[in-house]
């Protein structure tokens, strides 16, 4: 099959584009009481319908039966605008990106004086509009103000910041949206329905949220993965592999340890995280991910599973949360939050994914030693470290500095239990890897 999804299934009118009710809407009704103005600003991230919709625009205002919202779909100028259409000599396309000089603005000027050829406006959609230059805004300034009765003008942008307000202020403005993920995965399931691709429903929404909101991403996504998916379909495990997402089950062992302290099977679990070529922050944002469908299902949302929000099984995320109280599970969703932030170009990712992990588990600790009693027991454990001549890290504070307040770090508890300080004592030896890690 021929996979161009994203062109395939381009909306022909304001009915068929997903998401962006809060623009169609309104739109819409200008057409049907025709009062549809003359200028237009579309801003939104990019891949979210701006394009789309201003060709949808034309092709409703230039409808031989139109205006309407409703364009027939066989007068000429609905044949030629379809998309993927032979295209009219009336709607002219310019990407400001690569024609946004003043030249071509005057040349613009100078054609739109003329009267359309065969349609009802002469439509102009100016892409990448912020990339005009200052003196092509200029030439165009004068035609947006006072337009001759055949003009239209649709000025697309993802950055509106940057048009100037002069132009801003004659446009009326519609902000476009990313598209929520139901609704981008309700899309995916219909495209797939009509395409003949099996689907496990879960591994749609894998596809939704990679493509973040944007229609266009989602449907490529689902081409290149529906062009080599195995016979079964697009199931969850073929997906997440695609997507170098974390596989399920090294996040439902990672909830596992957690939920039962157990130290070693959880650095067992990052290694293997390693060693199947996970990087290190897509397991930690996957992990976030499946903390706050834990919080959610904690807190009784029974739509985590029905809207397919995650695809780690109910049981794993409600035995997490049985078994450590809802401020240990938020506790641990911050702490890993922050650890998304510090391995966005980690020098040493794997050192800090292990001390994410070390963070978890000193949180997941089901009996925290009292930090107030047993002060006697202390200054004889602290010894340790400040005579220690291999002292670990630069960070580690100065042994002499540190001697004054050495209650602090004091753990009346077993020798095995695990904090940072011993962790990072315990960590050149093994690891050879420089400790000094980036922001
Ligand atoms: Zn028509």
């Amino acid at each position: 099959m021929n996979l161009a999804l994203y062109r395939r299934y381009r909306p022909a009118s304001f009915s068929e584009l997903i998401g962006q009710e809060h623009v169609t809407g309104p739109l819409s009704r200008s057409l049907e009481t025709q009062t549809v103005h003359h200028a237009f600003l579309f801003s939104g991230p990019r891949g979210c319908g701006k394009t789309s919709s201003a060709r949808i625009l034309a092709r409703s205002l230039n409808c031989a039966k139109g205006p309407t919202p409703n364009p027939c779909g066989e007068c000429q100028s609905c044949v030629d605008l379809t998309p993927n259409g032979a295209g009219s000599v009336d709607v002219i396309e310019i990407d400001a990106a690569t024609h946004g000089k003043v030249d071509n603005a005057r040349e613009l000027r100078e054609s739109a004086a003329f009267v359309p050829v065969n349609s009802r406006f002469k439509i102009y959609i100016i892409d990448e509009a912020h990339e005009l230059s200052t003196d092509a805004q200029n030439a165009l300034l004068k035609l947006v103000e006072e337009p001759p009765a055949h003009l239209k003008f649709v000025f697309a942008t993802t950055q509106p910041e940057k048009i100037p307000s002069t132009i801003k202020s004659r446009t009326h403005h519609y902000p476009f949206r990313l598209v929520s993920l139901d609704v981008l995965s309700a899309h995916l399931a219909e495209v797939s329905k009509k395409e003949s691709i099996p689907y496990e429903p879960a591994a749609l929404t894998l596809i939704s949220t990679a493509a973040e909101g944007s229609v266009r991403d989602s449907l490529s996504l689902l081409s290149q993965l529906a062009s080599g998916m195995p016979k079964e379909g697009l199931t969850v495990e073929f997906v997440s592999a695609q997507l170098g997402l974390t596989p399920s089950h090294l996040i439902e062992e990672t909830f596992s340890s957690l939920s039962t302290g157990d130290g070693a099977s959880l650095f067992k679990t990052v290694d293997a995280v390693i060693s199947a070529g996970i990087e290190p922050r897509r397991f930690a944002i996957d992990l976030l991910g499946a903390l706050r469908d834990a919080i959610l299902f904690n807190t009784g949302v029974k739509s985590v599973d029905s809207n397919q929000l995650s695809t780690i099984d109910a049981a794993v995320l409600s035995n997490l949360t049985n078994k450590l109280p809802a401020s240990v599970v938020t506790a641990m969703a911050n702490a890993v939050a922050t650890g998304v932030a510090e391995l966005r170009g980690a020098v040493a990712p794997r050192l800090q994914l292990e001390l994410l992990a070390a963070k978890l588990l000193m949180l997941a600790e089901p009996n925290p030693p009292a930090k107030s009693n047993a002060p006697a027991a202390a200054p004889a454990k602290t010894t340790t470290a400040p005579t220690q001549p291999k002292t670990d890290s630069p960070k580690t504070a100065a042994p002499t500095t540190d001697a004054p307040k050495t209650p602090t770090p004091a753990k009346p508890t077993k020798p095995a239990a695990l904090d940072l300080a011993t962790v990072r004592a315990h960590w050149r030896p093994r690891n050879q890897q420089n400790p000094q890690h980036s922001i």
